[in-house]
């Protein structure tokens, strides 16, 4: 037998420890194995360590939108139907008045985001037809946020309506019933959740900063907080965003999550684009560029949904309480604006969830 590679006996506890991996070296010994202690990984390894996908494996089917009387073109949970006390639903671009994202010769469009270069008139107008496909009424009031990726969570009322300019904040949330609370995306990704035994409703805006913050498993927390809610009676949804397929971020994001996540590594995938001689010998293509900067390396990509769903189940959250609407922004961008794909000039969907006017 090999002696052991450890002799440092100085206090009882090291003598303890040594004896210990002592103990475990000999097993391995004896298993004619050599236990290897790890370092810490250099920066190469760690990447080269990242689970590999190509685009396609990635994608997004697209969700089928309801088309209501109005023309508006949304989606709904369909684990949510029975419940009929609640309002709920993600907006698409499709339906609505703008012009300003489309086509000269297009249909108007569902932007519900009071833009720099859309007409106020008309997102109002949309703003009214989507409350009305949702709830069955134009003048059903809209509570929104000035979204400012943190983990501000506001408890909001009727009041809240009725504001020239709406609360800063991420998440918001209330027992009232009457009123829609809705937040406002392209590319980032909405969560709507449900107390389905307190009746109080929530949405959160989450892009990787937000998520980062934690700001789902912030207003869980709050939810519990303000309204007593449990867990285990909660249902959440999270909207279309983003998806894995098309989010190419900068390894410095992997480095942030890494530093929050102890499952960081899960959210990432390291992308290959579809060329076949790429595919084959991608070692001919490796360079020292920044993922996303490099036109032939591979690229780093971020699943936030998938971030967002392991927050809700870290709240306590069962996996069958969690539905996924899907759809990717980036990619389906018939059905979505996305910020990222339209270089910036994006429309904004809504989600929005309420309880029903007794
Ligand atoms: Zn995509």
């Amino acid at each position: 037998m090999k002696p052991s590679r450890i002799q440092r006996k100085t206090s009882p506890e090291t003598a303890k420890q040594s004896s210990d991996i002592e103990a475990i070296d000999a097993l391995f010994d004896a298993a004619g194995l050599e236990r290897k202690r790890r370092g810490k990984p250099a920066g190469i390894t760690r990447r080269l360590r990242m689970e590999r996908a190509m685009p396609q494996e990635l994608r997004l089917p697209a969700p089928e939108p309801r088309v209501a009387a109005n023309g508006v073109h949304w989606l709904a949970v369909p684990a949510w139907q029975r419940m009929s006390w609640l309002w709920h639903g993600f907006s698409t671009r499709k339906g609505g008045a703008s012009r300003a994202y489309c086509a000269d010769d297009a249909p108007g469009e569902m932007n519900l985001g009071f833009t720099a270069v859309d007409d106020r008139a008309a997102v109002a107008r949309n703003r009214r037809l989507f409350a009305q496909a949702i709830t069955g009424s134009t003048a059903t009031p809209l509570v929104t946020l000035r979204q400012v990726h943190s983990n501000v969570v506001v408890v909001a009322g009727a009041a809240d309506a009725l504001r020239e300019r709406p609360r800063k904040g991420d998440g918001v949330m209330t027992a009232e019933p009457g009123l829609l609370l809705a937040v406002q995306t392209a590319d980032c990704i909405p969560v709507l959740v449900a107390d389905r035994k307190r009746r109080v409703v929530a949405a959160f805006h989450a892009g990787w900063r937000g998520t980062v913050k934690r700001i789902v498993e912030t207003g869980i927390g709050r939810m519990r907080f303000e309204f007593g809610s449990r867990p285990e009676d909660l249902v959440a949804a999270i909207g279309p965003g983003i998806g894995a397929c098309c989010y190419s971020v900068g390894e410095e994001v992997l480095s942030i999550f890494e530093s929050q996540f102890s499952y960081a590594r899960a959210l990432f995938r390291e992308v290959y684009d579809s060329d076949p001689v790429r595919t084959r010998y991608p070692m001919l293509f490796l360079t020292q560029r920044a993922p996303g900067h490099s036109p032939i390396g591979p690229s780093l990509h971020l699943d936030l949904m998938e971030a967002n769903r392991r927050q809700l189940l870290d709240a306590g959250l069962k996996p069958r309480a969690i539905s996924v609407v899907g759809g990717c922004t980036s990619c389906q961008r018939e059905l979505f604006f996305s910020h990222r794909a339209s270089h910036g000039h994006a429309g904004r969907m809504l989600s929005a969830i309420g309880i029903r006017a007794r």
